[in-house]
């Protein structure tokens, strides 16, 4: 699939903001994944040697359908064409590196292979984008499960205030958060990630 930029929330569920030791955020935390990160469905996740640990994060993604620029929330959702399920991978260990150092953590986010995002379905295909359960699984054990009633800025909120700063444009990405439950990948595991009503993502870890 061709993508956009890819804009990603961090700590949008307040059990990841508790798991993760964070403050619970007063606007939406937005930063970049670049488009060569991106892979399919059934593609490898590679883990380049000697970065330390690597996590999963399951989220749901919305993709713009048209240009969208200072939307007002009640009406971010009609520039919405398609959702997918996503997986943020982070080199946790780097992403805290770069915390602490005050530093960005865009290499911990953006590396090759760090966004799975599967074959988007239209955004009519759920009844209600802020009631789907998420889940995720590794070696078939369930590590992440959580409703997307529970982000703490839902969808249009985040699209809205995004669109204050910057024109989101048609195949643009937004990966909207994920919930609790992130742990380390390794070599060899088989992660699926499952959004009801949106889709499957299955990818091995090499
Ligand atoms: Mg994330």
């Amino acid at each position: 699939m061709n993508v956009g930029k890819i804009l990603a929330v961090g700590w949008n569920y307040r059990s990841h903001v508790e798991e993760t030791n964070a403050e619970p955020p007063k606007e939406p935390i937005v930063f970049m994944k670049p488009s060569s990160a991106v892979i399919a469905d059934g593609d490898d996740i590679i883990i380049p040697p000697g970065i330390g640990r690597v996590d999963h994060e399951v989220e749901l993604a919305v993709i713009i359908g048209s240009v969208c620029r200072l939307v007002t929330v009640d009406k971010a959702l009609e520039y919405v064409s398609g959702l997918a399920v996503a997986n943020d991978v982070t080199a946790r260990d780097m992403q805290t590196e770069a915390r602490k150092a005050g530093n960005p953590w865009t290499l911990s986010k953006g590396m090759d292979t760090f966004a799975p995002l599967s074959e988007p379905v239209p955004s009519d295909s759920v009844d209600d984008i802020q009631d789907l359960r998420l889940e995720l699984r590794v070696n078939g054990k369930l590590r992440q499960a959580g409703r997307t009633s529970l982000m703490i800025f839902p969808v249009a909120e985040l699209i809205s205030y995004i669109s204050r700063y910057m024109t989101l444009c048609p195949g643009d990405v937004i990966m909207t958060g994920t919930p609790e439950g992130i742990a380390p990948l390794h070599r060899g595991d088989e992660v699926v990630a499952r959004i009801d009503g949106v889709g499957i993502l299955r990818n091995r870890v090499c």
